[in-house]
């Protein structure tokens, strides 16, 4: 844990008592600060008070005293309306802060030296993270990962010289922190997202890049509009920027061609590594991971044996594209991260022979932006609230089976692609929908995938398999 001295001795209100709230209050108190917390949920005030965290109801609080309000990442700071605290905060002119604000304080008052990487972008922010910190890892570096991947900042060992915070920051994150100040900061891609928490597109674009215009340098991705204005407005103001492409060749930076990873330098180009066969990182959206996280870690002084060994070894994360099996020549894939249709589409367009199995609480737009997809797809078994919307939307496309649950879906799916002759079908869990109808979060719909394939007869798990 990471005490927050910067508090040391004074007032601080807390709002937002979820798992990272819980972490800033152990903090803050660790560091000398009394805190002064609240939340709306009743049942999570109530465990929160059993988990011993003094409770004050801030309603009725005399702000004045307050040093800041601490609020959680997911408490609407001003769309679609500012949050009852915001209001209250702004009025007695207390700042209002997040746990990565604190982070940021801490380390630069003690060791502002210490190597601190911050990454985001709308998409493959998890991703980056996790392959970064396991580039570093792998090289022998002490490493310490969190932020809104899982480890809330604060629960992190507290940064120290040759200690390495690889942190991912969402947007909401970036908003809470007025002085992220990393020494390498990447923004992988910027679409449209979360613009009910954000206003315009402009407004959440400029909030992204405000964490690499705080960096000491900065990665890029500019395969979109948003970033490269972002990454040529930053150069311009004179700091180091490293573009990286997973679309087209760069003259500096580093790109992806095909399979590839290149690297270039004032237009000399050397190959880096090749990504075929790691399937961790399949799919041109992992290359344009691949490639941030390797110039992220070449800023950092690893040689580009360490980055060529540490991708090798990547075994990816839990429900991203996961390869949880293997029956035959048939191979079953747990992307139950893909809650909307764009990240669908990235799974759809990593393979060639699909049994796709989607479905559940749908969102705004449905699946209608992946009928380009539809000619790779053997048959569709459509499961949970969006089956009959998603059949609709599909037609007379391709052949569709109505399974209602995972589970039947499964069977039926495994079944089928038993006697597809192509050299590698794949039973794909990609559902381009929310979770919650089903089951809990995507997290327990892709163990269930997982659990329910490894007990089909003849799968050969993947840890088995490599
Ligand atoms: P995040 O943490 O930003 O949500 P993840 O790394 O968890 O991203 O990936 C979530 C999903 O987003 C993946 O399953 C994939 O469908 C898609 N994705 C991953 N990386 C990218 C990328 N660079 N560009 C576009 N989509 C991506």
């Amino acid at each position: 844990m990471i005490p927050a001295s910067t508090f040391k001795d004074r007032q601080v209100a807390l709002f937002g008592l979820g798992g990272s709230g819980r972490a800033t209050v152990a903090s803050l108190a660790a560091g000398g600060a009394s805190v002064a917390a609240w939340d709306d949920s009743e049942a999570t005030r109530d465990s929160a008070a059993e988990a011993g965290i003094p409770l004050v109801d801030l309603r009725e609080a005399d702000w004045s005293g307050f040093a800041a309000l601490v609020l959680a990442p997911g408490v609407p700071l001003t769309h679609p309306e500012p949050h009852w605290t915001v209001r209250l905060a702004e009025r007695a002119g207390v700042e209002i802060i997040g746990d990565i604000e604190i982070f940021c304080r801490e380390r630069r008052r003690n060791v502002p030296a210490a190597p601190f990487v911050a990454i985001t972008g709308t998409n493959g922010k998890s991703t980056t993270t996790a392959l970064i910190a396991h580039l570093l890892a792998a090289a022998g570096r002490d490493v310490q990962l969190g932020g809104n991947i899982g480890t809330p900042v604060l629960s992190l060992d507290p940064p120290r010289m040759g200690r390495y915070h690889v942190v991912e920051v969402s947007s909401f994150q970036i908003d809470l922190a007025p002085s992220l100040d990393p020494s390498v900061g990447l923004l992988l891609n910027v679409t449209p997202d979360h613009l009910d928490r954000h206003g315009t597109m402009a407004r959440y674009a400029g909030i992204k890049e405000r964490l690499v215009a705080g960096a000491t340098a900065a990665v890029i991705g500019v395969d979109d509009e948003y970033c490269q204005a972002v990454a040529d407005r930053i150069e311009q103001r004179g700091k180091r920027v490293v573009r990286i492409s997973a679309r087209r060749p760069l003259a500096d930076g580093v790109f992806a061609e095909g399979q590839g990873l290149s690297v270039a330098d004032n237009g000399a180009v050397r190959p880096l590594v090749s990504l075929a066969g790691i399937a961790s990182l399949r799919g041109a959206h992992n290359a344009q991971n691949a490639a941030a996280a390797a110039a992220a870690v070449s800023l950092l002084g690893l040689s580009e044996a360490e980055i060529v060994n540490g991708i090798r070894t990547f075994r990816g994360l839990p429900h991203r594209m996961e390869q949880v099996g293997r029956r035959g020549r048939v191979l079953f894939v747990n992307d139950s991260k893909a809650t909307n249709a764009d990240a669908a589409e990235k799974a759809l367009r990593s393979f060639d022979r699909i049994y796709w199995i989607a479905g559940g609480r749908a969102k705004e737009g449905g699946i209608e932006s992946l009928a380009g997809c539809f000619p790779k797809i053997a048959k569709a078994y459509l499961i949970g609230e969006a089956m009959e919307p998603f059949a609709e939307t599909i037609g007379s496309a391709l052949p569709v089976e109505r399974s209602v649950t995972l589970a039947a879906a499964i069977a039926a799916a495994a079944a089928d692609a038993e006697h597809d002759p192509a050299a590698e079908p794949v039973v794909l869990l990609s559902p381009a929908c929310a979770s919650y109808d089903q089951f809990q979060n995507f997290e327990r719909r892709g163990d269930a995938f997982r659990s329910l394939v490894q007990s089909l007869d003849g799968i050969v798990s993947h840890e088995e398999a490599a």
